[in-house]
């Protein structure tokens, strides 16, 4: 697996503002059931992961 970033915005705002569509090296990672295995097998290699925020941090599961 090769390095990458990982940030975890605590807000909207912030989230968003981490994200790029138009960047395909930089996605959105919540529970990682499908990205992680990806990413362990090489066909995946984000250059950064913006750890979604959990309900319990009052944003939505779904924001992007
Ligand atoms: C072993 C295995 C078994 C599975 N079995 C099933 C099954 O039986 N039924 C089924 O329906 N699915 C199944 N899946 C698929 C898996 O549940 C989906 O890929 C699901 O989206 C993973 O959720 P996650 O939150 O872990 O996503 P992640 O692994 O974190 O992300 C998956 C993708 O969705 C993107 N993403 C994550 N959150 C958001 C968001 N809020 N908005 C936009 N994009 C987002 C990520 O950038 C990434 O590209 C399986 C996957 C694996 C690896």
């Amino acid at each position: 697996m090769t390095a990458f970033e990982l940030v975890e915005p605590s807000s909207l705002g912030e989230a968003l503002g981490l994200l790029d569509p138009d960047d395909p090296a930089v996605r959105p990672i919540a529970g990682g059931t499908a990205l992680m295995l990806m990413m362990k097998t090489g066909l995946y290699q984000p250059r950064r992961l913006v750890s979604l925020p959990l309900p319990r941090r009052g944003l939505p599961s779904r924001m992007v």
